[in-house]
């Protein structure tokens, strides 16, 4: 089972979102579970003090070296083989290849950071591996946990209702997924495609694929260039 462990300063920021939905039904269910456990409790100063000011001088706060390594250590069991993530917007920018790759794990150790970040030195003595999730700037690891999990946990199994949905949606297939349509057929003088309420099922996985194709070209062109190069265009596999 998916177990996360979520190292925060704001453990009551959890399950938040994630008790709700997809996510919280199966959480409810069992299929994952979930522990926030906060930095502070393993500070043994009056002021439990997680933070120091920057060496070298410059603005905020950086998180301690030796706190961050005694909250991974007192979660951690001698047999955890569970990715230790630190969100981070220096990181590898998270997408679906590594969220797939995370869901058959065992779970996941989420250390979230604040102020200007995390010691360097415990970001290499416990080999965090760290994760982005867009470039942009957050003031907390706690929203980008929230999205890793939950973009982990839909692809646990038994998680989402029909499976294949996960297997066709934007980015399985190196592709933005084609648009979509339901009833009434014609909405605000708009109709949906023909070719969808033909009930010719190959010539609709053919217009989907081209309508992905056409998307992906227009509005990623970093995602189309991938796809071209694997050889997958239409009629090239
Ligand atoms: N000084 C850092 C920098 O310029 O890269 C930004 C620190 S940010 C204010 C505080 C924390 O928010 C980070 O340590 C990280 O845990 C989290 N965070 C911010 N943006 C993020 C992103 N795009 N992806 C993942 N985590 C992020």
């Amino acid at each position: 089972m998916f177990h996360a462990t979520v190292l925060t300063l704001y453990p009551e920021m959890f399950p938040g979102p994630l008790d709700l939905s997809l996510a919280g039904r199966a959480l409810e269910r069992g299929d994952w579970s979930l522990e926030a456990r906060n930095i502070r409790d393993v500070t043994t100063d009056r002021h439990r003090t997680v933070d120091d000011t920057p060496a070298g001088g410059g603005a905020g706060m950086v998180l301690k070296p030796d706190i961050v390594a005694a909250v991974i250590d007192a979660t951690s069991t001698p047999g955890d083989t569970r990715p230790r993530l630190l969100m981070s917007p220096r990181g590898r920018p998270l997408d679906q290849a590594r969220v797939r790759s995370l869901s058959a794990d065992d779970g996941a150790l989420i250390l979230c950071g604040r102020f200007e970040g995390v010691d360097q030195r415990v970001i290499e003595a416990r080999g965090l591996e760290e994760v982005s999730i867009g470039d942009y700037v957050l003031s907390g690891g706690e929203l980008a946990a929230m999205v890793l999990i939950d973009a982990v946990v839909r692809l646990l199994p038994g998680v989402m209702g029909n499976a294949e949905s996960g297997e066709t949606e934007s980015f399985e297939t190196g592709l933005l997924e084609h648009p979509h349509y339901t009833h009434p057929q014609e909405w605000e003088g708009r109709e949906i495609p023909e070719i969808l309420t033909s009930g010719n099922h190959g010539k609709i996985d053919q217009w989907r694929r081209d309508q992905a194709e056409e998307l992906t070209k227009e509005r990623r062109p970093d995602l189309w260039e991938a796809y071209c190069a694997a050889g997958k265009k239409n009629g090239e596999r």
